[in-house]
């Protein structure tokens, strides 16, 4: 009967996967290519730590029924190289349903499907690969189930590394984890050479750390709470600051509300919004980085839009506007005890900036903006912010562009997003190429990585299982982890006057798992959703159609419920090596 209930639940958590992710609860396990190799196994989380003795040894008691239940998760991710696996999540099979399974992935990705491989071991498949060589990616197959226990276990099925423990028994995850690898014969090491647990080399003392928090009033108005890794309720900034964030960064919109009062939404960020949040970032010890979109509502290379008190200005006059703005934003947030670190030119703006297109007209802009930082806070460094650093020349030309011009500015910032910006290689080059052409510094002010598939507050992702992004690393807590982690890597090693990295809006989560209309009514009064309603007005094509709640909560370093990540140790790792002490 207990054996009938797996089965039927298999296919029940395959259907509804789709629209009950939550329900994936399970260990994942891979083993692939030589079964007789080495496994150097590493532990991501600080395994002593999170030990648990009593559920430890419940655990082992119930391990040799519990490796042999089985769910299906049809969007773990591989990547392989023309034919050669070079990394997969892998589940346990038994050998009796692999043709179930395969149906089904044949479907999902049009894909060959090869049940043989050599991974069938003591009646059970130990291992399903599903790839469809034109795409030269794969999706792998299933998982074992540990029953009664929340928690994940991922392999990485190339090195043998685990690659994360997570869920709601982390404790339980890493007892299981270590019972595994006892019966694989294999033990458990400090991550090597390739892992997070080492120092990035030399990562300088005063290197840039950063988080994007720009939302944060609104989840908070919305009922957000946040806990640390251990689960306690924490103020988030205290959060941040003991995982190794030394900077926070907020962005500044001019005005966004409507006439009458209603906020726009996105965290509602005006410059009184920003002054609280550097009151609370100085009061963490954390500096702040002041990111002037000099708009109403969100500036991006999609839309520039002038604020709606600069309509019909000339460029003189919105040049003049752009400095008094610049400078009593500057004051707001001073006054409030603010440590400002650095002040952004406009928020990615490739080519445009508050209505104007003409680089005479941008770099007139920029320049007022800059005149107004040196004077209200010599002490902070004037950045510019570009995006797409994968297109050819574009950060050359960006770059000649502000030097034709005599731009006062020190650091040339731009975006990476993994998954559309191009490899890390690219990145270092064409941000080195602008720091040693002009003698500027160079950073990444935003990047992100997403830890799951799924979304959490019934406002889609920008990012999920069905886009079609680049993904160099899993959507798992690791993989996130890996992910900043490389990025770190690049600015702070390969990239010539490479000063930091900020992670964007890394606290940007679901204000609720109940309902959309629930949300929706958080999301309308609070800000606490990316656009409201009420944005209409300012921005009709975009918001007006589409607003909503957050799109980033998979790419976030908490879980829907409030609580850290591991992953978010990553900081604290690439600058010491050792986990952060709480
Ligand atoms: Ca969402």
């Amino acid at each position: 009967m207990r054996v009938l209930r797996r089965i039927v639940s298999r296919f029940y958590v395959y259907i509804l996967w789709f629209f009950l992710a939550f329900l994936a609860v399970g260990l994942l396990f891979s083993r692939l290519g030589d079964t007789d190799a080495a496994h150097k196994v590493t532990l991501f989380a600080d395994v002593p730590a999170m030990e648990d003795a009593a559920l430890a040894a419940k655990l082992e008691e119930e391990m040799p029924e519990g490796i042999r239940m089985i769910k299906v998760h049809p969007f773990s991710y591989a990547m392989f190289d023309s034919d050669n696996l070079l990394s997969a999540d892998l589940y346990i099979i038994p050998a009796s349903h692999v043709e179930d399974y395969a149906g089904s992935f044949r479907s999902l990705a049009g894909a060959s499907f090869d049940a043989e491989g050599g991974y069938v071991r003591d009646g059970e498949l130990w291992g399903v690969r599903v790839w469809d060589a034109a795409r030269g990616e794969g999706i792998a197959a299933d998982y074992i189930d540990y029953p009664d226990e929340d928690c994940w276990l991922f392999f990485n099925a190339g090195s043998g590394h685990i690659r994360s423990i997570s869920g709601e028994g982390d404790d339980a995850a890493i007892a299981v984890a270590r019972r595994l690898l006892a019966m694989r014969g294999e033990s458990s090491t400090e991550r090597g050479e390739d892992g997070m647990r080492e120092p990035a080399q030399g990562l300088p003392e005063g290197f840039l750390l950063g988080m994007d928090v720009s939302s944060v009033l609104a989840e908070e108005r919305s009922g957000v709470k946040y806990y640390d890794v251990d689960g306690n309720e924490r103020d988030l900034f205290a959060i941040l600051a003991d995982n190794g964030i030394n900077t926070i960064r907020v962005r500044v919109w001019n005005d966004p509300y409507d006439a009458n009062g209603n906020g726009y939404g996105g965290g509602n960020c005006d410059a009184a919004a920003a002054a609280e949040i550097g009151r609370r970032a100085a009061e963490h010890g954390m500096g702040l980085l002041v990111d002037f979109h000099y708009s109403d509502f969100w500036a991006d290379p999609g839309k520039q839009f002038a604020p709606k008190a600069w309509a019909g200005m000339t460029i003189g006059e919105k040049s003049e506007a752009l400095f008094s703005f610049t400078r009593e934003s500057l004051e707001t947030i001073l006054a409030a005890g603010a440590r400002i670190r650095m002040v952004q030119l406009g928020n990615e703006t490739n080519g445009a900036l508050a209505g104007e297109t003409s680089w005479p007209n941008i770099l007139s802009l920029m320049a007022a903006g800059a005149r107004a930082v040196r004077e209200t806070c010599p002490e902070a460094q004037i950045a510019v912010h570009f995006t797409d650093p994968e297109k050819a020349g574009s950060y050359a030309f960006y770059a000649g562009k502000l030097d034709e011009y005599g731009l006062d500015y020190d650091v040339f910032a731009s975006s990476y997003y993994p998954f559309w910006h191009g490899t890390l290689d690219n990145l270092a080059a064409v941000l080195s190429a602008v720091a040693e052409r002009y003698g500027k510094q160079v950073m990444v002010v935003e990047t992100s990585y997403a830890w799951t598939d799924e979304d959490s507050d019934f406002f889609a992702n920008t990012v999920s299982a069905q886009s079609a992004v680049d993904r160099p690393w899993p959507y798992t807590v690791q993989g996130q982890a890996e992910a900043v982690r490389a990025v770190i890597d690049t600015v702070a090693r390969r990239t010539t006057n490479g000063i930091g990295v900020v992670y964007w809006e890394g606290a940007w989560i679901s204000v609720g798992t109940n309902s959309w209309e629930e949300n929706r009514e958080k999301w309308e009064r609070d800000g606490s959703g990316w656009a409201s309603s009420f944005a209409a007005e300012y921005d009709p094509e975009d918001a007006g159609r589409w607003y909503g709640g957050s799109a980033v909560d998979n790419q976030a370093f908490f879980d829907a419920s409030g609580r850290a990540l591991e992953s978010l140790k990553v900081f604290s790792f690439a600058r010491t090596g050792a986990a952060p002490e709480t």
